[in-house]
């Protein structure tokens, strides 16, 4: 189901807990919502949705993906850019990133695994990962 969009900061900088296998569904709302935003937006974390729950989903190469949990494992090559979110009005914001990351993630039937990501792709995923812990750009 599509769910509204949170922009309440206080909210927002919230701490997410670990998602476990019956938060499945809150993985298919947030891969619907992210649909309904395509063209303005390449990635969400579920509490941009009102859940607390370590659960992103993204776009990579125009298909969505969903991570249960992920954490970033190992990172290499900052470079500083400017990014927006949909959770946040205004301009876009400086922030450091990294051109190469690797990822351990949970799938949807909570199987773990380790998947390098590099460019625009890992870009969103250190964005939502900051979601995940209450960072906000
Ligand atoms: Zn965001």
């Amino acid at each position: 189901m599509v769910k509204e969009i949170i922009h309440d900061p206080i909210l927002l900088k919230i701490q997410s807990k670990d998602a476990v296998l019956e938060d499945l569904q809150i993985a298919k709302d947030l891969a619907e919502t992210l649909e309904t935003h395509k063209g303005g937006c390449v990635g969400m974390a579920a509490n941009m949705i009102g859940i607390h729950k370590r659960i992103i989903a993204f776009y990579d190469n125009d298909k969505i993906v969903t991570m249960f949990n992920p954490e970033i494992i190992s990172k290499s090559q900052p470079y500083e850019t400017k990014e927006g979110c949909l959770s946040l009005l205004g301009e876009p914001r400086p922030v450091t990133r990294y051109k190469s990351i690797k990822v351990r993630y949970q799938d949807k039937y909570m199987k773990f695994h380790e998947k390098r990501f590099s460019g625009f792709t890992a870009q969103i995923i250190q964005h939502e990962i900051d979601h995940c812990d209450g960072i906000l750009i």
